[in-house]
């Protein structure tokens, strides 16, 4: 596994969520509907074409399918191998996931606000990202939210809830804690909050295999799949197509597919 550590330089005045919450405004400011909880258990297809999705009982027709999921599930969970050819399989099964990471989310009573925002110690393969020095909003004065974080390998966690998973995990947190307490002295009676997520965590909440945190390996090996599928009107716009792991990124792979359906028509 790579052990350099990448620590995103984009944040979302008042956190990520809030960057989800200002897509759905768009979608249905544009007569969009979106629909939480709702999980695909299949995407249709026949005779080569998609045709909708299905979610439990209830089907969803659609001319067009844009799957936002990682690519693995879209197609081999899916769509389902059947429907593709031996070589496409073949190679969505060959495609490696990017490492996961382990990460320490901490509340503190103290006030941070004069140090660098984002702390790589590259030695010692870890991170700090102080995130309300970022975005002031994301503490009350005087305190701060931070979080550590280092790449971590979703074999290496047994599985949720067992004696094993939480010994690893609370062993996770005491040395990430020490390592961050000789850059911020202290740190560890100053909390006030505490919360982390391992691999394991990061594959439950997002449904990514082995909760990669940028979909395929980031590599120069890695030939990602095209935005266009082999199924007919069934793209791709996510962390697994072209240009990769990262929102922005993702951001650029939903600009291109919207674009491509639209036919390039530039807007007057
Ligand atoms: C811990 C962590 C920290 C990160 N920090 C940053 C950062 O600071 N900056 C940055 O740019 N990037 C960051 N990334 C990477 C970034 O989050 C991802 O590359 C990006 O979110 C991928 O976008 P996506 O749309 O492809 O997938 P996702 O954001 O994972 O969205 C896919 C959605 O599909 C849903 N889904 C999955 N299966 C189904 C199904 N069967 N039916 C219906 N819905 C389904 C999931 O619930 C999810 O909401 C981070 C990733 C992780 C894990």
């Amino acid at each position: 596994m790579c052990f350099l550590l990448f620590v995103w330089r984009i944040f979302y005045k008042g956190g990520a969520l809030n960057f989800a919450k200002s897509l759905r405004k768009v979608i249905e400011k544009h007569g969009g509907k979106v629909l939480l909880k709702h999980k695909v258990d299949e995407i249709l297809v026949e005779n080569g074409e998609v045709r909708g999705v299905r979610v439990g009982e209830k089907v969803f027709k659609s001319r067009i399918i844009v799957a936002n999921i990682n690519a693995k599930t879209t197609f081999l969970e899916l769509v389902g191998e059947d429907k593709l050819s031996r070589e496409f399989i073949e190679y969505i099964k060959s495609l490696k996931m990017s490492p996961s990471c382990f990460m320490v989310f901490l509340g503190v009573d103290m006030d941070l606000s004069t140090y660098p925002t984002i702390i790589q110690n590259l030695d010692e393969k870890y991170g700090i990202i102080i995130n309300s020095n970022a975005d002031p909003t994301l503490a009350p004065e005087g305190k701060a939210s931070l979080t550590i974080l280092t790449l971590a390998n979703y074999r290496d966690f047994p599985n949720k809830g067992t004696k094993e998973y939480l010994e690893k995990k609370k062993a996770f947190v005491n040395k990430l804690i020490k390592k961050a307490e000789r850059i911020i002295p202290g740190l560890s009676k100053h909390i006030i909050v505490i919360d982390a997520a391992t691999p394991k965590t990061f594959e439950e909440y997002t449904f990514m295999p082995e909760g990669a945190i940028y979909a395929f390996d980031q590599s120069i090996d890695t030939k990602r799949p095209y935005f266009k599928t082999p199924i007919k009107d069934l793209y791709l716009a996510s962390a697994s197509t072209f240009p990769g792991g990262g929102i922005e990124a993702v951001v650029i792979s939903g600009i291109i597919c919207a674009n491509d359906i639209c036919g390039w028509k530039i807007p007057k």
